[in-house]
């Protein structure tokens, strides 16, 4: 926690060597003591503390300075720090005019030079007033503040980055929080840079205008390029699958790196409460569970990046090259695809436009608390669907989820569908799907269409989250590896077609369970034709890929 401060303006060099040599003295332990012989340049110094979000505890200005009087200083250092003492430094010539500034600048007190010894004529007067500012004195926060509005769908997608990948950060809605007089003095301080929002304010006193997540992860330091150019084991995709298989790889001695896209923790990672999971009995958050996994990978060595994308693979036997979405590249010897599905796009008019602006896809953890008090539209009757309906009931009013189907029963968990009956603000309308979304800047409306009536149904509403089922992406594996008709990689006796092996497999050996048609690049988890989409179930294979991948690597 860094030190409150307490800034002295003197144009003489004398008294202003004195006065900070005598606060020091006395205050150098709980304070931090700066001086400057310029109140212009002062002004701008409290500009830059407020927007690094410092706290100023005293402005003691001399009276008589070339440039501004010290009583406009300190009415201009009043209006960036209204909280912080205000003192004159007066000759005796001054004394009237420092009187009557008392009521015009709000002066705290007023000092007469010299004022030795300090011990008489500094200290007691100074103690009281830092007394006083110290009981209403809260430490401001010193991590990283993203200012932006609600309904900006570049300010959210900014958060859940920063929430996915468990960035602590302050959020400051700028419109929210308008009457706000902190957030008032802040704007101001930023002047017209105010303007280009999401901003992201840094603890170092660095900011980002129009910030978006790389330049972010970038400055917090994420790793993005790989340490090395060759590795036993490259797995793309931190999900569960992903990080398993890194855990056992890289516990088994397999230099091992995970190329991760948007957060490690992958879908588990958006769960609120993950309650299925062995070992667990009262279940846990994705992000804790993501946490735990990165930890525990981390520990044995594994390298991860992220986010970094990898947009293309090839082979040069025996070696398997990841290109990178920077355009680099490395190679390894064996190959993890665990790229999981990413969530289906609801097809309505206006979902596209108002993404990031009360449309949202998954998502959750990042919005809810925005939701206290509103009516929020959870879209989809699957699991994910009713941990986070379970999720926002805590904080909206009420939450619909709307289901195509006539209840939840075909394809929700018995758990969950017990948790939502019994939670009274959580209501299932059937039969309903989304027609179409209104609102210019923001969803104001939702238009479903009721299938036992035939009938169009509007109503108003803030937000509205979709969990209608997941897709894999996986064309930027072009050709080189088989897929099923949805996109879903193929592995081990999938590919064996009339007791044929796959084409331009050159082995004896047919592919081992989890592995693709190319010999050594494996596929797991949700991404997998025929997987279980489960935590549980990405675990398991995650694990046991790693088994086939030794007896692969023992032939290389
Ligand atoms: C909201 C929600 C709640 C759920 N709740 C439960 C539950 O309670 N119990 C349960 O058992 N299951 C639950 N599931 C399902 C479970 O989370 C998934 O089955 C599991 O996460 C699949 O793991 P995975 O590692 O195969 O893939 P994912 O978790 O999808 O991870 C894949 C990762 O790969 C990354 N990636 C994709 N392409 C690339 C690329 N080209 N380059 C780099 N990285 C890439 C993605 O960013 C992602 O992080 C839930 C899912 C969701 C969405």
């Amino acid at each position: 926690m860094g030190k409150p401060i307490l800034l002295s303006v003197d144009d003489d060099a004398d008294v202003l060597r004195a006065i900070e040599r005598d606060l020091r003295t006395k205050y150098g332990a709980d304070y931090r003591v700066i001086g400057t012989d310029s109140p212009q340049s002062a002004i701008g110094l409290l500009k830059q503390l407020k927007v690094r979000n410092d706290s100023v505890a005293l402005l003691l200005a001399d009276q008589r300075m070339p440039q501004m009087d010290g009583v406009t200083f300190l009415q201009e250092g009043m209006r960036i720090f209204p909280e912080a003492k205000r003192a004159l430094l007066t000759a005796y010539a001054d004394t009237n005019a420092a009187i009557s500034a008392i009521n015009q600048a709000g002066i705290n007190y007023f000092f007469m030079k010299p004022w030795d010894p300090p011990a008489e004529h500094l200290y007691p007067q100074l103690d009281d007033l830092l007394d006083d500012w110290r009981a209403t004195y809260k430490p401001s926060f010193e991590g990283i503040r993203v200012l932006g509005t609600r309904w900006s769908p570049k300010s959210y997608e900014l958060r859940d980055f920063l929430a996915r990948n468990r960035v602590p950060y302050q959020w400051i809605d700028v419109e929210l929080s308008a009457n706000d007089v902190e957030t008032k003095q802040l704007l101001e301080a930023l002047g017209p840079e105010a303007a280009n929002l999401p901003i992201v304010l840094f603890p170092d006193s660095t900011k980002l205008l129009e910030s978006v997540p790389a330049q972010v992860a970038q400055k917090v330091g994420f790793p993005t390029r790989a340490q090395t150019n060759f590795y036993d084991l490259a797995i793309i995709g931190g999900g569960p699958a992903g990080l398993a298989a890194a855990v056992y790889g890289a516990s088994e001695g397999l230099h091992t790196v995970i190329v991760e896209r948007e957060a490690p923790g992958g879908q588990a990672g958006m769960s609120s409460r993950i309650e299925n999971y062995l070992g667990f009995p009262t279940g846990l958050s994705g992000g804790d569970l993501a946490r735990r996994a990165v930890a525990q990978a981390k520990r044995f060595g594994v390298e991860i990046l992220s986010p970094q994308e990898v947009v293309g693979v090839r082979t040069e036997s025996p070696y398997r090259f990841l290109k990178l979405a920077d355009g680099t590249e490395f190679s390894c010897h064996s190959l993890l695809i665990a790229t999981g599905v990413q969530w289906r796009r609801l097809e309505a008019p206006g979902i596209d436009q108002l993404q990031g602006a009360g449309v949202y896809y998954g998502g959750g953890s990042t919005e809810a608390l925005s939701c206290k008090g509103e009516i929020v539209y959870v879209i989809g009757g699957a699991n994910s669907a009713g941990q986070a309906a379970m999720y926002f009931a805590k904080y909206a009013e009420r939450v619909v989820i709307v289901v195509r189907g006539a209840s939840l029963s075909s394809s929700m968990s018995q758990y969950l569908i017990d948790q939502i009956a019994e939670t009274a603000n959580i209501q299932v309308w059937a039969n309903a799907s989304v027609a179409e979304v209104h609102g210019d800047t923001r969803l104001q409306e939702i238009s479903f269409l009721c299938a036992d009536t035939g009938k169009i149904e509007r109503v108003k509403a803030n937000a509205m989250f979709i969990f209608i089922g997941a897709m894999p992406r996986t064309d930027w594996l072009g050709e080189l590896i088989e897929r099923d008709s949805h996109g879903f990689i193929l592995t081990g006796p999938d590919l064996i077609r009339e007791g044929q092996q796959p084409k331009g497999w050159n082995l004896e050996r047919d592919p081992f369970l989890l592995e693709t048609n190319v010999p050594g690049i494996f596929a797991v988890g949700d991404v997998r034709h025929g997987s279980v989409k489960r935590v549980a179930s990405g675990v398991g294979e995650g694990s046991v890929a790693v088994q086939f991948i030794h007896k692969y690597l023992s032939k290389v």
